[in-house]
């Protein structure tokens, strides 16, 4: 029996013939003609004026945070359901995350908890799509222009989504994406922040590049940064990825129906599965994911799929329940009922790209045998 992973990435398109490129004209750093052709060929793609390429995804985090002039006692609003780059980018910048917990239909933040925590500090909000559907993002622009915050969107999870029609990535001040090889189009390692605004794209730059002033001296800083640059040759990646896209969105979104037709028995039981679609987008599936109706029937349903060699993830665990950040006297006492549900219960499925059909059609087999 095949053991299936979690993630396969696809790699059949231009990706050796760029690749290839990289090595024998020699471009392999930082400095080579790839990177800006990615930069500009993913801003056209979401809609953004400015692109700049990073190291990877968390990376983007900390520089759109720093570009941002957030800062020492400024407060952000983000969700407690989510990876932990956000909140890790936000700590070390000396921020303070202010947490709101999740809707357990779309799996995001709910947005009506947000205006209850905005204070006289309260900076931004930092949206995180989360897993396949984004954020309903009207309500987030309207109380950004009411209280006068910025938006910063981790759209990570989300290349090629739209919300009503719009590119995720493109609704607030500043996204940042990820080239993780799990993400829609990856480069190995990899990241990019996107914006509109030119000041904040050049802080961007130089934030990446150690604070080298682009127009001073060399090696006179005033300003701290971080090497955080991305390669020739993870951008020749990037580039061959990002001309497959649609096909990548199709494949996924056909995973994501195969899934649903063959799990639906699930819900019967007391599984939660994807939400299909919202009235402002309809699922891409980064991941598909699967909530049990307790963790110990989640429990069951993981080792089953181990036992046949099939692997699975579970689903974030929620910021407010970090040792890291309780250790730092954050987020005491505070709860988060829908969010701690969901980091209990939820887990997924193999979800990449390189998923063939009859790995598909064994999964939902497994699931059947053990559960119709
Ligand atoms: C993957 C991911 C990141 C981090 O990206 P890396 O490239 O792995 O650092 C950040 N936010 C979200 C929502 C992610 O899914």
């Amino acid at each position: 029996m095949r053991f299936i992973p979690v993630n396969t990435p696809l790699l059949s398109g231009n990706e050796l013939k760029y690749i290839s490129e990289c090595i024998t004209t020699g471009w392999i750093s930082s400095e080579g003609p790839f990177i800006s052709e990615f930069e500009n060929k993913f801003a056209d793609y979401i809609g953004q004026d400015h692109g700049i390429a990073v190291s990877n995804g968390s990376a983007a985090l900390d520089i759109a945070i720093k570009a941002l002039q957030i800062g020492d006692g400024d407060e952000v609003i983000m969700p407690t359901f989510t990876i932990i780059s956000p909140a890790q980018s936000l700590v070390t910048a000396g921020a303070i995350p202010v947490l709101v917990d999740s809707d357990l239909n779309t799996w995001n933040m709910d947005v009506n908890l947000i205006e209850a925590k905005i204070t006289a500090r309260t900076k931004a909000i930092l949206v995180v799509h989360i897993y396949g559907l984004p954020v309903d993002m009207d309500p987030v622009v309207k109380l950004a222009k009411k209280y006068g915050l910025k938006i910063i969107e981790d759209a990570a999870e989300m290349h090629g989504q739209t919300y009503n029609g719009k590119m995720c990535g493109a609704l607030g001040d500043i996204s940042i994406f990820s080239f993780y090889p799990n993400k829609h189009i990856t480069t190995g390692e990899g990241g990019m922040i996107l914006t509109n605004d030119e000041a904040v794209a050049k802080r961007c730059r130089k934030l990446r590049n150690l604070c080298f002033e682009p127009d001073g001296p060399r090696f006179i800083h005033h300003e701290l940064g971080w090497n955080y640059r991305m390669t020739n040759m993870q951008a020749a990646l990037g580039l061959a990825q990002l001309e497959q896209i649609n096909v990548f969105l199709e494949k996924k979104r056909e995973m994501g129906r195969y899934y649903q037709k063959g799990l639906k028995h699930l819900t019967d039981k007391g599984f939660a599965l994807p939400l299909v679609k919202t009235d402002y987008a309809e699922n891409i599936y980064w991941v598909f994911g699967i909530m049990a109706p307790s963790d110990l029937a989640k429990t069951e349903i993981v080792n089953t799929l181990h036992q046949n060699k099939i692997a699975t993830r579970p689903f974030f665990w929620c910021m407010h329940e970090q040792p890291v950040f309780q250790k730092m006297g954050l987020f005491k006492n505070e709860q988060y009922p829908n969010a701690e549900k969901m980091a209990r219960d939820g887990f997924y499925l193999p979800s990449g790209l390189g998923l063939e059909d009859d790995d598909l059609e064994r999964i939902v087999k497994v699931i059947a045998d053990a559960y119709e």
